[in-house]
């Protein structure tokens, strides 16, 4: 293993310190590394897998697309992105969606809509964005023009997009960053990168309202938070309010590199024909990866199982909270879920996968929950029982 990852460091750009470990083959909710350690996979490959490692279902229609055809371009029909997209709006009451290959090509589109949104309105030219304090959004200059995290961005402050930043469940401070400029509003109903923050109610009641007011549109990022991960389809179904632009990803083809922004009626119609494109988003056996996860959700029942295990593992993270003084604060839904400690949280990770369970960060100081939504409680207590013994230990 130690030979591979000389050959990682001397050949691919550090742009990560990566955990010491060639990830080779999993299985259900377990990853093999090559050396046939076994680990219990809390994070996903970042709240990506959620169907989990090897389903055949899965697998199989994706041979099945290999063989059949795996790239058209956007020049022409194909049957994957026609099925896929359909299933995209009947699930969420939206209108159309394009389809990207990630996150961060979602949200370049969706501030694309919504900056041509106000264009088409009165040819405005200067266009702000407003966008969250702490959030995350991607690494291009769109996306990491709306990223609120100094850490992302330093060094590449973009000045291709205008954003202002307010604090995330600060409606005032929303409020009072509203010019004439401002053409939309960008926020992640769970904030994930940045902690493992809910969205408050009222605070996107509120972002819903003014979006309606100003005639602008509300931007949710459901990369992360979105595709079952907090209980209900999609996160703003749980709170009532629908976005104008929506960006999925991550585990929207459970481990094939899709993404997608999907637009409501409102929006539909600010980007026509020539204002945007793609060579490979969309291809079919993406989007074969999408529509067989739509399928594969309902037959598994996903977003009832997700609230079943999900409360209890938000009960037993609560339980570390109180047994342990190190452990300040538990947030999260469905299954995403951070657990803040008074310290950074490295070495806790490193012991935890030495013990055989992969749990991630989301910022220094806070462990990050976001396990394959088939996941069952047996295999909560499982990383419990690990992750109680090293914080014992320490
Ligand atoms: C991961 C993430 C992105 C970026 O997605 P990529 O596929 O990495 O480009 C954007 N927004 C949120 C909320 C994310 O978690």
């Amino acid at each position: 293993m130690q030979k591979y990852i000389n050959n990682a460091e001397e050949y691919i750009l550090k742009t990560y310190n990566r955990y010491q470990i060639v990830l080779e083959k999993g299985e259900g909710v377990y990853l093999y590394d090559m050396n046939g350690k076994k680990y219990l996979d809390m994070a996903a490959g970042i709240a990506v897998f959620s169907l989990g490692y090897g389903n055949k279902k899965y697998n199989d229609a994706l041979k099945e697309q290999i063989d059949a055809i795996l790239h058209t371009s956007n020049l022409f029909y194909n049957k994957p992105a026609i099925e896929a997209a359909e299933k995209i709006v009947k699930a969420s009451g939206m209108k159309k969606v394009f389809f990207t290959n990630s996150g961060t090509e979602a949200i370049e589109g969706a501030l694309k809509v919504a900056r041509k949104y106000a264009y088409n309105k009165d040819n405005t030219k200067e266009y702000e964005i407003i966008a969250m304090n702490h959030s995350f959004h991607g690494r291009s200059q769109g996306a990491l023009a709306v990223t609120g995290n100094s850490k992302y961005q330093a060094g590449f402050v973009p000045k291709e997009c205008v954003a202002v930043f307010a604090d995330f469940n600060d409606i005032e401070d929303v409020k009072s960053k509203i010019t004439d400029k401002t053409c939309g509003i960008i926020c992640e109903p769970v904030q994930g990168e940045g902690g493992i923050y809910p969205a408050d109610p009222e605070f996107l009641k509120e972002l819903r309202k003014i979006c309606d007011e100003k005639d602008i549109l509300l931007i949710f990022d459901e990369v992360q938070c979105g595709m079952g991960r907090t209980g209900s389809l999609f996160a703003h179904d749980r709170y009532g309010v629908k976005p104008d632009v929506m960006a999925l990803a991550k585990a929207l083809g459970c481990g094939v590199p899709v993404g997608a922004f999907v637009v409501n009626d409102k929006a539909d119609g600010a980007l026509v024909p020539g204002d945007h494109g793609t060579t490979y988003g969309g291809n079919p056996f993406a989007t074969k990866a999408v529509s067989t996860v739509f399928d594969l959700y309902e037959e598994l029942g996903i977003v009832d199982h997700v609230n079943e295990v999900g409360a209890y593992m938000g009960k037993a993270l609560d339980a570390l909270v109180e047994k342990y003084d190190s452990v300040k604060a538990h947030r999260g839904v469905g299954l995403m879920h951070g657990l803040e400690l008074d310290q950074p949280v490295g070495e806790i990770i490193k012991k935890c996968m030495d013990k055989g369970v992969i749990i991630i960060n989301a910022g220094a100081n806070i462990l990050r929950f976001v396990p394959p939504l088939v996941i069952e409680k047996e295999h909560v207590d499982e990383m419990i029982a690990i992750l109680d013994g090293v914080l014992a230990e320490m």
